[in-house]
């Protein structure tokens, strides 16, 4: 299933030239083109899913696993001693395409600290009543 207006699309299935890393039958791997270090990558489905609430189990199975494959493949050829994993969904959490993606960035000793927040601090009986709240949901 491909959606013609999205740009991931045309880009996981080769319609649109990338530096690609790694491709399957189910997914292809690029080079994104605004990188927070050298050799940020993204992991696309060659399906189209909006996010990872659409997101078919099986690919979602085979897509952190593959991370992993990228991840150690970044240590051996780039020298970067870690990587994050990051994956929005939605625009308030950062998604600006809506095809689902996983980002995979290579962190090195002595960079930017690029995924980080203030820890805050909650009360042991708010966080019973916030766990309370989603776990009515599931
Ligand atoms: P999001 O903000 O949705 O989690 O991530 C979208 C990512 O896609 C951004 O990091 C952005 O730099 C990258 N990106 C957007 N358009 C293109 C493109 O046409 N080619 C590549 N390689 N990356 C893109
Ligand atoms: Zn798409």
């Amino acid at each position: 299933m491909k959606d013609d207006n999205c740009i991931f699309c045309k880009i996981a299935n080769g319609e649109i030239p990338s530096a690609t890393v790694y491709e399957d039958e189910d997914f292809r791997v690029i080079l994104d083109l605004g990188p927070a270090s050298k050799g940020h990558c993204l992991i696309l489905p060659k399906h189209h899913f909006a996010d990872i609430c659409a997101l078919d189990d099986e690919i979602g199975a085979k897509a952190l696993p593959l991370a992993a494959k990228i991840g150690v493949a970044m240590k051996r050829s780039l020298g970067c001693t870690g990587f994050n994993m990051v994956q929005n969904n939605g625009t308030s959490a950062g998604q600006t395409v809506f095809h689902f993606h996983i980002h995979v960035i290579p962190r090195y000793d002595g960079g930017p600290d690029m995924v980080s927040w203030t820890p805050g601090h909650m009360e042991s009986e708010e966080l019973a009543a916030v766990a309370e709240q989603i776990k009515k949901e599931l």
